[in-house]
């Protein structure tokens, strides 16, 4: 998370993770959650591309998401140029 001085002309601070992606599962707060509808995906990829956590993986002309890693940010359903990336509520799954 960027953390920002009092000074209003200053610039983020990034603190970069020195911790493995491995190391970098999700918890229990996870309130949302990625569903892609295979019979819409065209295997374009750009999910992958886009995913900041990189648990997007291309084993199959569908991607699979990785929901160890995902977080849950949404980035792939607001990309998917198809639109068929549903953002469903954990509780429901
Ligand atoms: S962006 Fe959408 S259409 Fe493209 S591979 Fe991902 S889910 Fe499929
Ligand atoms: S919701 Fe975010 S972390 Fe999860 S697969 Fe999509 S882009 Fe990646």
């Amino acid at each position: 998370m960027p953390l920002l001085d009092d000074d209003a002309r200053s610039l983020p601070r990034v603190i970069l993770s020195t911790r493995r992606m491995s190391e970098n599962k999700t918890g229990n707060w996870r309130t949302m959650r990625p569903v892609i509808d295979r019979h819409i995906c065209t295997g374009c990829q750009i999910c992958w591309k886009y995913c900041p956590e990189a648990c997007v993986k291309l084993t199959d002309k569908v991607p699979a998401i990785d929901m160890d890693f995902c977080k849950g940010c949404g980035i792939c359903v607001e990309e998917c140029p198809k639109r068929c990336v549903s953002f469903v509520p954990e509780a429901s799954v």
